[in-house]
């Protein structure tokens, strides 16, 4: 979540910045996607990379999720496709993305999680920043084989909060409980064998041509996703602290 006193994400990150109106903090922009197959741990790192740059938040899954438990016409459309672990067709999705861009929270930046997931999805998102004069400062690729996507994906349990654990590689301290509101664990309809494999096939055949539309964009960065959670976070956070610098000289 932005912190209005944190002074930007610049400031967050620790990293200097001129003005010439002394009056107006300087506005340095980071626009980050996070890549990568299902289960790579785009939430997992998503957690903490806000936290270090103040940035809000934007994870097309659980705004589908939430609207699905909520009953509503977005939910009503999303299901049948998100049961079957294959893809909200891009109508639908896009106008989701457009409407939680166009806030006062996301104006200076944001990160997202599980958008765009196509190349069409990619050219609506260019095309609305480029509307307001915004670009993309970076895609984080977290890489990670199928066999380990199939170990993380069987193994994830979440909270009714969205906080996610692993019942073997990030286990909470009480079975069956979260840290943090102690509600009961569930595993997502979707982290079955036979969808899991579906969605990597899905990620192979629709996700997977954005690698290339972002490397020939010079936006991507590739992170080896199998390391820990720890390490794969200061690679990351590294990394993006240096393209702002960069931006800024
Ligand atoms: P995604 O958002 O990409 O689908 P998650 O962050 O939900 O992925 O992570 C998927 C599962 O893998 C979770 O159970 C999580 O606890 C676990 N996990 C995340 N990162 C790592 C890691 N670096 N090493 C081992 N397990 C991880
Ligand atoms: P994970 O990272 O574990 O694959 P998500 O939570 O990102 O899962 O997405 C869950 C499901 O929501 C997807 O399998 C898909 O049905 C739907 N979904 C999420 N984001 C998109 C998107 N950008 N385009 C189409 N469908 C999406």
């Amino acid at each position: 979540m932005a912190d209005p006193d944190s002074g930007g994400p610049a400031a967050a990150a620790g990293l200097q910045t001129t003005s010439s109106d002394a009056t107006k903090p300087p506005v340095t922009e980071l626009n980050l996607i996070l890549l990568g197959p299902p289960g790579a741990g785009k939430g997992t790192q998503a957690e903490r990379l806000t936290q270090d740059f103040g940035l809000p938040y934007i994870a097309t899954g659980d705004i589908l999720r939430k609207a699905v438990a909520d009953g509503t016409e977005l939910g009503r459309r999303a299901k049948q496709y998100m049961d079957a672990g294959e893809l909200v067709p891009d109508d639908v999705i896009i106008g989701v993305i457009l409407e939680a861009l166009d806030t006062e929270e996301a104006k200076d930046g944001f990160l997202l999680d599980g958008y765009p997931r196509t190349v069409p999805q990619a050219e609506a998102l260019d095309e609305a920043l480029k509307k307001v004069g915004r670009q993309l400062t970076a895609v984080l690729l977290l890489d990670v084989p199928d066999e380990e996507v199939e170990r993380r994906l069987s193994g994830r349990r979440v909270s009714r909060s969205g906080r996610v654990y692993h019942i073997e590689f990030d286990p909470p301290k009480h079975p069956g409980r979260c840290d943090i509101d102690g509600s009961p664990l569930i595993q997502r309809d979707d982290d079955k064998p036979e969808t899991i494999r579906k969605r990597l096939k899905v990620y192979h055949e629709q996700t997977e041509p954005l690698i290339d539309y972002y490397e020939e964009r010079g936006l991507l960065r590739r992170f080896d996703g199998t390391r820990s959670p720890t390490e794969v976070h200061d690679h990351i956070r590294a990394t993006v602290a240096t393209l702002r610098l960069e931006d800024e000289l």
